[in-house]
């Protein structure tokens, strides 16, 4: 028998991955704030709810997939909460990107309630969520995280439990941290190669043979190659995301001397108005401080 799920949050990530389960066999309820997205998961076999108390109140698992800390607290806390309306004995499972201690918080808060949870943070992108094959960091109990697995099976490819309630989120921290610095040095490369004359598309096929492929410059070549900065995942997100991991270092005395550059650039960016952009759109940084 499989578990009752409610879904909250219907994205860019949320509804491939709620359609996921859907495909799995499981029974979906979902909410979000986009009628188009309800009407997607109700095309897709899922139940749209009107609300977040209607969603939730029959759910043995509870996923949350918003954008940052305020929505997790939004969607989590008061009287139309999902801790006031879940059933005791509830799992929620936090795929959201997140500060490591609004999870810790969370998890603290719902055991008064007798709801469990687990952050359970991805990597992939749209397409991995898509394709089902996203990397799963969970922080929480290894009871909760094997009741979770099959489940999360669905989802993602690579699953693994990082340790206590935050450690997922400190590992996507993490992520954001490689992911950003990653496509601030190929964007470097690209601005560099094209004012050097070079075949852009030779270049980077021969580049991702060698120790400088990597998944980012895989995925990204096609936004550098036709300047499509549709995302994909919004630079605003990995404003927010460098911010979580600025402030993680800070806290346990880990210096990020690259990272805080591309911080910068990255809040630069949103700043001139490309937050709603994808994060390849460093590539435009680049190139504006190159004078193109
Ligand atoms: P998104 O903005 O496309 O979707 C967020 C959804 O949350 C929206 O549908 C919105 O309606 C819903 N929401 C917000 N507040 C709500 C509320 N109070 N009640 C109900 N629903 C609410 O964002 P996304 O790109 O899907 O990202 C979601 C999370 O996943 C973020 O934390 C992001 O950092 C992370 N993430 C995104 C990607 C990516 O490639 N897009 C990859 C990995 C992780």
């Amino acid at each position: 028998n499989l578990p009752k799920v409610a879904w909250i949050g219907l994205g860019i990530m949320g509804s491939p991955m709620s359609e996921n389960l859907i495909k799995a066999g499981y029974d979906v309820t979902g909410f979000t704030l986009e009628q188009d997205k309800l009407d997607r998961l109700a095309a897709a076999g899922g139940t749209a709810a009107t609300s977040i108390a209607a969603a939730v109140k029959d759910a043995d698992v509870i996923v949350t997939m918003v954008p940052a800390s305020p929505q997790v607290e939004a969607i989590s806390y008061g009287p139309e909460g999902i801790l006031e309306n879940a059933k005791s004995g509830a799992l929620i499972v936090d795929m959201s990107s997140i500060t490591p201690q609004t999870s810790v918080d969370l998890a603290k808060n719902a055991k008064e309630k007798g709801i469990r949870v687990i952050d359970a943070p991805v990597s992939g992108g749209e397409a991995g969520a898509i394709e089902a094959v996203l990397s799963i960091m969970v922080g929480g109990e290894q009871a909760d995280f094997d009741e979770a697995k099959p489940l999360l099976e669905a989802l993602g490819k690579t699953i693994v439990l990082c340790g206590p309630h935050g450690s997922g989120q400190t590992v996507k921290a993490a992520n954001q941290l490689i992911v950003a610095v990653n496509i601030q040095a190929c964007a470097e490369a690209v601005v560099f190669l094209e004012k050097s004359g070079v075949d852009l598309t030779a270049a980077l096929d021969v580049l991702n043979g060698g120790l400088a492929g990597s998944t980012v410059l895989t995925r990204k070549k096609d936004n550098f190659l036709n300047r499509d900065f549709k995302p994909g995942f919004r630079i605003d997100l990995h404003h927010k995301d460098m911010g979580i991991v600025t402030d993680a270092a800070r806290n346990v005395g880990a210096a990020l001397p690259v990272g805080a550059v591309v911080a910068q650039l990255v809040a630069s960016l949103r700043a001139q108005g490309d937050g709603g952009l994808d994060h390849s759109a460093l590539l435009r940084a680049v190139e504006r401080l190159s004078g193109n």
